[in-house]
């Protein structure tokens, strides 16, 4: 490849994550509208994700629709009939254009807990303005906790931001939400997903009961026919997470459980704080550049 025709394939790509964060923007915005106490979450999961399609992004992943103590991983099941209380909700959303995916999360706050909100805000704010390549990832936890401790509450220790590849929604480098003994240095051209987490419990999530988010880890044969038909269903999710309420294959349950045990699958548990008190989240992807950064999901 010579040099103009890389050029194009690097324009190529960054157009690709310029217009899925575009789309994103719009979706984080109109999706958030519908969260309201009396709301269906299997409503509100349905038209994020169908609004993805309709502007012409594919959903990187299940929305994520996270309640209270629960920070990550929580997405309605088929038959959901839970609806919105006074709860403090987090939506985390991801558009893919040909793999290349924009992540953006938002909390809407129908508990009556604005400042909690606030700092997960401030702290992604901060950390977006300190960000240029040259900067380790250390100095962000920094600013992140030092942000968020500042409004009384404490960052989630052990989540973190991360980069994005091609159909890869988590790689390296790690941003840390806490102070770090090493970090790594952020490149130009790196495309990175900030994620604060703020908490008035300890600071610390664990792994909570349910699974409805699950992805392909691995092409291990497997003879069972339901089982195989699942694996055919979820090629067009490649390596990318998908929802147990997106397929329709037959004896989904088992087939599911056969193909974790032969390490086809894997599963994301939910999330959870583990005091059992509120979370709040805000995130963003931005590319790395010289001087500063380019979000692009705002
Ligand atoms: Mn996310
Ligand atoms: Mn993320």
């Amino acid at each position: 490849m010579d040099e103009n025709e890389l050029i194009k394939e690097i324009k190529e790509i960054v157009t690709k994550y310029t217009t899925a964060g575009k789309i994103l923007a719009r979706v984080r915005k109109e999706t958030a509208k519908q969260v309201q106490v009396g709301a269906s979450l299997l409503d509100v999961a349905n038209f994020g994700e169908n609004m993805i399609r309709k502007e012409g992004g594919e959903p990187a992943f299940p929305i994520n629709i996270s309640c209270n103590e629960e920070a990550a991983h929580a997405t309605p099941t088929k038959e959901d009939t839970d609806v919105f209380g006074e709860d403090m909700v987090k939506l985390d959303i991801g558009v893919h254009i040909d793999g290349y995916i924009a992540d953006t999360a938002i909390t809407v706050d129908l508990s009556g807990h604005p400042e909690l909100v606030d700092a997960a805000e401030a702290a992604l704010e901060a950390a977006i303005q300190a960000v240029h390549a040259g900067i380790n990832t250390a100095e962000l936890g920094v600013i992140i906790n030092d942000t968020i401790t500042g409004f009384g509450y404490k960052p989630v220790a052990n989540l973190t931001g991360h980069g994005l590849a091609q159909y890869m929604q988590h790689v390296p480098p790690t941003i840390p939400n806490i102070p770090v003994d090493s970090g790594v240095v952020l490149e130009v051209g790196q495309v990175v997903a900030i994620e604060p987490f703020a908490t008035d419990g300890r600071g610390y999530v664990s792994e909570g009961a349910g699974t409805e988010i699950y992805n392909k880890v691995g092409n291990k044969p497997i003879r069972a026919p339901a089982a195989r038909a699942i694996l055919k269903e979820i090629e067009p999710f490649k390596t990318l997470p998908f929802a147990k309420r997106w397929l329709n294959s037959k004896h989904l349950d088992f087939a599911m459980l056969q193909l974790e045990k032969n390490g086809n699958i894997s599963s994301y548990p939910v999330l959870k704080e583990e005091t059992g008190k509120l979370v709040s989240q805000a995130e963003h992807t931005l590319m790395v550049e010289e001087d500063g950064c380019t979000v692009i999901t705002r």
